[in-house]
């Protein structure tokens, strides 16, 4: 079962994240390969996303095929993670995405 984090939560989290942490919670990660490393039967890739800074890795066999699932690694990402609070739902990332509007400048339009 699903434990998601109250929108109080997210909101108190959400004040030591980044915009670029946010967009990454919204939107999704931007991975780009970074390092892969080799042992007899074996790659291990590790890719990072440049926006935020966390990293995945998987295994990977000689001849291209998954060995593991992805495995996240956020202990360079700081306080990314929401610590023991669940994860973030529809109303949480609502109050995510507002929050990100209002760091941009909003051109504001007459109604059609
Ligand atoms: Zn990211």
């Amino acid at each position: 079962m699903t434990d998601w984090a109250s929108v109080e939560a997210v909101e108190e989290a959400a004040e030591n994240w980044t915009d670029n942490q946010i967009e990454c919670r919204l939107y999704g990660h931007n991975w780009r390969n970074h390092t892969v490393t080799h042992r007899p039967g074996q790659y291990t890739v590790t890719q990072r996303c440049p926006k935020c800074r966390v990293r995945r890795w998987q295994r990977i066999s000689e001849s291209g095929y998954p060995l593991s699932s992805w495995h996240a690694d956020y202990s360079s990402a700081g306080a990314y993670l929401l610590k023991g609070k669940g994860r973030v739902g529809q109303d949480g990332k609502a109050i995510l995405r507002i929050g990100i509007f209002k760091n941009m400048s909003i051109i504001e339009e007459p109604d059609e």
